[in-house]
C-alpha cells in the first residue's frame, strides 16, 4: 500500500507552477458544494467581477476554463476561427508556435511571422502581413513570452489588429498579475490567462475574457466549434445563462482557490503587484549580474517575472538544477528548445515574488558558481541585491 502523498516543500522560481500562498490552500480545502449550489453560483458571479477587474475589462464573457492556460489558448481558437480563414500569427517563441499548431488544426490558412528569441514581436513586420493579406481574420500573439522572458508591444499589435479589421487573440498567461494588462484599454478582442504564473494559485483553469467584436464573430459562425468542451456557446449557459444549465462539473474547489488568489491581487493592488514585480527583478537582476550571468532580453523588452539568464561557461545546467532541488528546494527553469542547456529562467511570479526568494536564489547560485569558477565571489550577488533594495 502507498501512503498518502507528501510533496517536499518547495520554493518555486521557475516558469510556473508558482509558490501557492497558505492562504489559497486553505481555501483549496474547504469543503466540495454542488456545482449548482445557489451559495456557489454567488461566488462565481464574485469571481467573474474579480476577474474582470484583473484583466481590466468590462467583458460580460468572461470566466475561467475549467483546464489549464493551454485550454484558454485551445478556446480562443477553435471558437474564433472557422476552416479556411487566414489568420496571422507572432511567434518569437515556443507559445508562439503552439498558437499556429491550434490555427492549423481549426483548419485556418495560418501565415506565420517570426522574430528572432529573446526579441519583441516587432509590430512592422506584422503590419507588412497585414497589407499583404488583407482578407486575414485573426492576429494572435502572446504578450509575455514565458520560454524566452521577452515582453511585446500589446497595445501597439492590438492597434493593428483594429486598424487591419482582424480581431486579436492575446495570450497573457503569464502577464496577467505580474504586468500591465489592459483588455479594454487596448481595445484586445480574445485574450487567455493561466492560474499558475502571477496569480499563484493552483495549476489547471484558464481565465478567458471576450470582446463585442468576438462574441459577435463567434455568434455569426457558420458551422459549430470543433470542440464540444470548449464551445463558448454552451459554456455560457453555465456561467452566463439565466438559468444556468449543467454542462460540465465545474472544478469548485479549484475556484474556490482562485476566488482566493484573486481577492488577493485586489487586496495588494494591481497597480502595487506590478510595482512589487518590478522591484524584486531589479535586484535579482543586479545580484545575476554580479554573479557574471548575462540576460538574454535587452533591458526595456524584460519581463520582471521570467528572467532568463545565460548560464556561466564550465556549468553543467541539469547538475547545477538538482542540485539547487536538493541542497536549497529550490527550483528554477531550464531552456526550451533552442534556448535548451543554455539558458536558466527564473521566476518571479506572483507569491513567489518576495525578497527572501531573491536572496535564497542568489545565494544558492552564488555558492554553486563560485564553487566552480574561484574568480566569482559567493556573495556578490545577495550583496548587489540588498544594494539594489535599498536604492529603492
Ligand atoms: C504556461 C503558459 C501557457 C500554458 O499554460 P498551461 O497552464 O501550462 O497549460 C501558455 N502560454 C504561455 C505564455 C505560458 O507561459
Amino acid at each position: 500500500m502507498p501512503d498518502s502523498f507528501i510533496p517536499p516543500q518547495r520554493t518555486l522560481m521557475g516558469p510556473g507552477p508558482s509558490d501557492v500562498s497558505d492562504r489559497v490552500l486553505a481555501a483549496l480545502a474547504r469543503p466540495t458544494i454542488g456545482h449548482l449550489d445557489p451559495a456557489f453560483i454567488t461566488m462565481m458571479d464574485e469571481l467573474k467581477g474579480l476577474l474582470q477587474s484583473a484583466f481590466r475589462t468590462r467583458n460580460a464573457l468572461t470566466l475561467p476554463v475549467s483546464a489549464p492556460g493551454s485550454a484558454g489558448m485551445e478556446t480562443c481558437f477553435v471558437n474564433l476561427i472557422e476552416p479556411g480563414d487566414t489568420v496571422i500569427i507572432a511567434r518569437n517563441g515556443v507559445f508562439g508556435g503552439r498558437m499556429q499548431e491550434n490555427a492549423d488544426r481549426c483548419g485556418a490558412r495560418t501565415i506565420t511571422v517570426d522574430d528572432e528569441w529573446g526579441r519583441p514581436v516587432d509590430p512592422d513586420k506584422i503590419e507588412d502581413a497585414l497589407r499583404a493579406h488583407p482578407e486575414a481574420r485573426i492576429l494572435a500573439f502572446v504578450h509575455a513570452e514565458t520560454s524566452t522572458g521577452a515582453r511585446s508591444d500589446a497595445r501597439a499589435l492590438c492597434a493593428l489588429a483594429t486598424q487591419y479589421d482582424c480581431l486579436s487573440i492575446v495570450d497573457a498567461v503569464t502577464s496577467l498579475g505580474g504586468i500591465d494588462v489592459d483588455v479594454d484599454g487596448w481595445g484586445a478582442d480574445a485574450v487567455y490567462s493561466g492560474t499558475q504564473k502571477c496569480l499563484s494559485c493552483v495549476p489547471g483553469l484558464s481565465p478567458v475574457t471576450f470582446g463585442d467584436r468576438a462574441v459577435a464573430r463567434i455568434h455569426a459562425r457558420r458551422r459549430k466549434a470543433q470542440s464540444w468542451f470548449l464551445d463558448l456557446d454552451l459554456v455560457m449557459g453555465y456561467w452566463g445563462g439565466e438559468k444556468r444549465a449543467y454542462h460540465h462539473t465545474a472544478p469548485v474547489n479549484a475556484l474556490y482557490a482562485l476566488h482566493e488568489a484573486l481577492l488577493i491581487l485586489h487586496e495588494e493592488g494591481l497597480e502595487n503587484a506590478w510595482r512589487r514585480h518590478a522591484l524584486h527583478h531589479r535586484a535579482l537582476a543586479a545580484g545575476l549580474e554580479a554573479l557574471g550571468m548575462t540576460f538574454v532580453v535587452a533591458p526595456e523588452w524584460r519581463l520582471p517575472q521570467l528572467n532568463s539568464v545565460r548560464i556561466p561557461a564550465g556549468l553543467d545546467d541539469a547538475a547545477v538544477r538538482r542540485r539547487l532541488l536538493e541542497e536549497y528546494s529550490l527550483e528554477i527553469g531550464a531552456g526550451l528548445g533552442p534556448f535548451a542547456g543554455q539558458v536558466w529562467r527564473i521566476g518571479l511570479m506572483g507569491h513567489a515574488c518576495r525578497r527572501e526568494n531573491v536572496r535564497l536564489c542568489l545565494q544558492a547560485l552564488g555558492h554553486l558558481i563560485g564553487e566552480a569558477d574561484a574568480a566569482i565571489d559567493a556573495d556578490a550577488g545577495i550583496s548587489a541585491a540588498d544594494a539594489a533594495y535599498t536604492a529603492a
